[in-house]
């Protein structure tokens, strides 16, 4: 997989520093994957487009998502409005709230 060179590579820290708390306030305070709270000070985080540039994202801000490091690594998908979802998925079938898949499937004619 390529690593495109993207806008943010070129921004200099303050640049930087100023898009991810614009990218944290328009997501409410929470990390765009697990929905849980980023605290800038102390949590490792990344940008990262929401619609790949390889599936024809564009490199503008309006694509960007601010993460948790740890949950960009661990992102089941490179479309992260389809990786948000997985993660909601997997979550929800730690907790035993979804039944496992294949139990769905059972149910089907
Ligand atoms: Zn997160």
């Amino acid at each position: 997989m390529p690593r495109y060179s993207t806008r943010i590579d070129e921004m200099n820290q303050k640049e930087k520093a100023q898009l991810e708390e614009r990218l944290l306030k328009f997501q409410g305070g929470i990390c765009f994957l697990c929905e849980h709270e980023i605290k800038l000070e102390a949590d490792e985080t990344e940008i990262d487009h929401i619609v790949p540039i390889a599936d024809g994202g564009p490199d503008e801000e309006g694509n960007w998502a601010l993460l948790h490091s740890s949950c960009n690594s661990k992102k089941r998908a490179k479309n992260l409005n389809l990786a948000k979802v997985l993660m909601r998925w997997d979550s929800l079938r730690e907790k035993g709230v979804v039944p496992l898949l294949v139990e769905i499937q059972d149910v089907s004619p």
